[in-house]
């Protein structure tokens, strides 16, 4: 196992404001790049790893998906989620969930036990219930930003950021995930590009790909399969295709952030905004943490 490679990236979300202190993400991001690492040289799978590590950003209440979740502009909480394994081409996502703690659980769920992509709503609810996964009892004392929008403004403090990981495991074989409670003060039943498989999440064999920022823009330049397909049909690298995807959404006027592995390991985390919390266990074995 030792002289196999693996690589993986992950994300607290794009749009890092300059001034503000992200020493607490930054170290927690490095940690669980530490935890992946062990698993990858353990021989875990690449979907497994992913899951694990957007569990842990969910769970942690530092990033604006799963615990650290911003409501709607009606104060309830709608989560987004999905996932992709690249060498199944396999995936599952849901949109507008709510009540549970862990949106990437019930998209794995999906993906696994039924014969569906993508659930969405009161139908993404009950399936989760019926899988047994661990619910939100009382959400003003479970999510991290209850009451934040109680005058219908986020607060200066609120931190931005879905979450989302990217693996190259030692098989060689790539995965995808995405999570996130959406934009600030978004409509009840507005639905982002972080569920919507090859928008906000894909993994094929070339490349695996997790994106945040204004989902919109996302979704309509189909960011993360652009990027596998720039690779995979234009014979671009993974940093330019990256970068030329990530340029399609600022040319529309839209900003944001992604990060991407491809099948041989090498990471491209390219943003076009204030800044994108982000995490990297690079070929060469060492690991970066930064906000900007
Ligand atoms: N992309 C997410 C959405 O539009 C938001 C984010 O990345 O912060 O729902």
């Amino acid at each position: 196992m030792s002289n196999k490679r693996f690589s993986l990236a992950l994300h607290g979300g794009a749009g890092a404001k300059r001034g503000h202190d992200y020493n607490v993400e930054i170290a927690h991001m490095r940690g669980l790049v530490e935890a992946a690492r062990e698993r990858l040289a353990a021989g875990a799978s690449a979907l497994d790893v992913a899951v694990e590590t957007v569990v842990g950003l969910e769970a942690s209440g530092l990033y604006i998906a799963g615990k650290g979740a911003s409501p709607n502009a009606e104060g309830e909480y709608e989560l987004d989620a999905s996932l992709m394994c690249g060498s199944t081409l396999r995936a599952g996502s849901v949109a507008a969930l709510q009540g549970f703690k862990s949106p990437i659980l019930a998209a794995r769920a999906v993906m696994e036990q039924t014969p569906h992509v993508m659930l969405a709503g009161q139908g993404a609810i009950d399936f989760a219930r019926d899988q047994g996964l661990e619910a939100v009892e009382d959400p003003a004392s479970w999510f991290t930003h209850a009451g934040a929008f109680e005058d219908n403004h986020p607060p200066e403090a609120l931190p931005v950021g879905t979450v989302g990981c990217v693996v190259r495991d030692a098989e060689g074989r790539l995965a995808a995930a995405t999570s996130t409670a959406g934009v600030f003060g978004k409509r009840p039943g507005r639905v982002g590009d972080s569920p919507i498989i090859g928008a906000g999440a894909w993994a094929d064999g070339h490349a695996a790909v997790s994106c945040t920022g204004q989902g919109e823009y996302f979704i309509r330049t189909a960011v993360a399969a652009q990027i596998a397909h720039r690779v995979r049909f234009g014979g671009e690298s993974l940093e330019t295709a990256a970068r030329a995807a990530i340029q399609s959404v600022a040319d529309l006027g839209g900003h944001g952030g992604l990060i991407a592995a491809d099948r041989e390991g090498n990471i491209a985390m390219p943003f076009a905004s204030s800044g994108l919390k982000r995490a990297a266990l690079l070929l060469d074995g060492s690991i970066v943490s930064e906000a900007f």
